[in-house]
C-alpha cells in the first residue's frame, strides 16, 4: 500500500455512543474516527452536545451505551492507561486555585509521576511560552480567565500527551492569548499529535483545523477534511448553517416590538 493510499490511524474511535440525562437524550448514537496527528474540530450549537460527548470520550462521564477507543485503547475499560495518554482542557475547569500557576505545574507534574527537575524544566518553558512567566508567583484564584485557560493548557499539555482534548478553548480569551494558545497548539500538532477542540465559533475552526466534525441534536451532520465538510458552501459558518438546518431563518420576525422606540 502506497502512503497516499493508507488509512490513517485513528486517534478516536466512537461507537454508537449515547447519553441522556433523564428524559433529555444528549447524545444519541454518536459515530465518530478522528484521525492522528490532525487538529481536530467539534463544531456545533448551543446544547449540541459537544460537552457530552467530550467528557464521555475522555472518561469522564459514562456513556449509556456504546465504545470508545483513544490511541487505540478502550476508555472505559482501561481509563488509568489512556489518561496517561491524553491532556484535557475541560469546560468550566475548576483548578486548584490556591496554588500559584507554578505549584500548580510542580503539582500536577508530580501527579503524572514526572521527575521534579524535569517537571521543573518544562514547566518554565510553557509558562514562558504561555506568557504567564511573571504571573508564575501568583494565585490562581487571582487569574483572569484568559490566564486560567493558558495555565489549564499548560498543565495539559505538561506529560506531552498524544492527544489533547480542549473544550472551547478560546472562550473568554482575548486576541492576544488566542493568537499565543494558537501557537502553542500548531506547534504540537506539526509534531505529530492529535487537538481535538469543541467551539462554536466558525472562522476559528476554519482557520485552524484541518479536519472537522459538525454535532447538532446529539448526533453527528458531518464528518471529515475541512474542505469535505464545508464542500460547496463559500464558508464553514454557510456550510454549518446548511447542516444543522439554520439557513434561511429569520431571527428577528417574531420580534415586533424591538426597537423602533415604542415602548
Ligand atoms: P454549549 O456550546 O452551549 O456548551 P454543548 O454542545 O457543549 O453546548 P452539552 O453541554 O453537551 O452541549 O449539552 C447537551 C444537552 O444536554 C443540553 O440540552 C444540556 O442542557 C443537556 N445537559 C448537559 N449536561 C447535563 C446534565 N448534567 N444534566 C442535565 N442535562 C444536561
Amino acid at each position: 500500500m502506497t502512503e497516499a493510499t493508507a488509512t490513517p490511524a485513528a486517534a478516536v474511535r466512537v461507537h454508537n455512543l449515547w447519553k441522556a440525562f433523564g428524559r433529555h437524550l444528549a447524545v444519541a448514537g454518536i459515530d465518530l474516527t478522528l484521525p492522528a496527528g490532525k487538529f481536530i474540530g467539534l463544531v456545533g450549537p448551543n446544547g449540541a452536545g459537544k460537552t457530552t460527548t467530550l467528557s464521555m470520550v475522555t472518561g469522564l462521564l459514562r456513556p449509556d451505551q456504546g465504545t470508545v477507543e483513544v490511541v487505540g485503547r478502550d476508555v472505559w475499560r482501561n481509563p488509568a492507561e489512556v489518561k496517561a495518554r491524553i491532556g484535557v482542557l475541560p469546560e468550566g475547569l475548576r483548578l486548584f486555585d490556591r496554588l500559584s500557576g507554578r505549584e500548580l505545574l510542580a503539582y500536577t507534574g508530580r501527579l503524572r509521576g514526572l521527575p521534579g527537575e524535569e517537571v521543573d524544566k518544562r514547566a518554565t518553558q510553557l509558562l514562558d511560552v504561555l506568557d504567564l512567566a511573571g504571573a508564575q508567583h501568583k494565585l490562581v484564584v487571582d487569574y483572569s480567565t484568559g490566564m486560567r485557560k493558558k495555565i489549564g493548557l499548560a498543565a495539559a499539555l505538561l506529560h506531552n500527551p498524544e492527544v489533547l482534548f480542549l473544550d472551547e478553548p478560546f472562550e473568554g480569551v482575548d486576541p492576544v492569548s488566542a493568537q499565543t494558545i494558537r501557537g502553542v497548539l500548531e506547534r504540537y500538532t506539526a509534531s505529530g499529535a492529535t487537538v481535538v477542540f469543541s467551539s462554536h465559533v466558525m472562522e476559528l475552526v476554519e482557520s485552524l483545523c484541518d479536519w472537522v466534525a459538525v454535532i447538532a441534536a446529539g448526533r453527528i451532520r458531518a464528518q471529515g477534511p475541512l474542505a469535505e465538510v464545508r464542500g460547496a458552501a463559500a464558508t464553514l459558518q454557510e456550510a454549518f448553517l446548511e447542516l444543522v438546518g439554520a439557513n434561511g431563518r429569520d431571527a428577528g420576525s417574531d420580534l415586533d416590538w424591538l426597537g423602533g422606540g415604542a415602548r
